[in-house]
């Protein structure tokens, strides 16, 4: 049994076995989550972010999927990284935001990860609708099988927070 939790609060903040980043596709970093998240934890993930795009993701890692490195000075032991879509008015890129939770928790499960703390992905500079957003997430981690025992969302603002806590009802 996977428990669903909810926390309002700094995701660099949290201890837990994985830490989910809300990247780009380049994995070099960006804002919001993603520059959070490089700057708590210091230089050792960029570095391997690096090697990751020098070896296996050369053309950036695609939207949907997810993969992992250290979490550096972070209290977890790793961090895996996502690439959320950006909201599209016009097509229906849901399948690749519930993807990004289903791929982490793919991720966790390979690592031995037993807690995993998510963002809100996608809902900060890609502009994805917060309650949209949380409904894709909630299912999304329902409906997938994994041996993680606590997922945490961890959400930035109380309006986030709503939008998960209503999810959860
Ligand atoms: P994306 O590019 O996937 O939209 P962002 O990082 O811009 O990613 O935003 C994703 C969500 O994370 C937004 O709801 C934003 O408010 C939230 N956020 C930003 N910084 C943090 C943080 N340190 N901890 C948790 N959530 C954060």
């Amino acid at each position: 049994m996977t428990t669903i939790t909810l926390v309002r609060g700094d995701i660099t903040r949290q201890s837990a076995d994985a830490v989910v980043n809300a990247a780009n596709s380049s994995l070099l970093g960006g804002g919001g989550v993603d520059g959070a998240i490089h700057r708590r934890g210091g230089p050792a993930i960029l570095e391997e972010c690096r090697a990751l795009r020098a070896s296996r993701y050369g053309k950036g890692l695609p939207t949907g999927q997810a993969v992992a490195t250290t979490a550096g000075a972070l209290d977890a032991r790793w961090v895996i990284h996502t690439v959320g879509p950006v909201w599209s008015a016009t097509e229906d890129r849901s399948e690749l935001l519930a993807s990004c939770y289903r791929e982490s928790l793919k991720i966790a499960d390979e690592l031995g990860a037993r807690t995993v703390a998510f963002p809100a992905v996608s809902t900060g500079v890609y502009r994805w609708p917060m309650d949209d957003a949380a409904r894709i997430a909630v299912a999304a981690v329902r409906d997938t099988a994994t041996a993680v025992d606590e997922v945490r969302f961890v959400l930035f603002d109380e309006r986030a927070y709503e939008a998960f806590a209503a999810q959860l009802d």
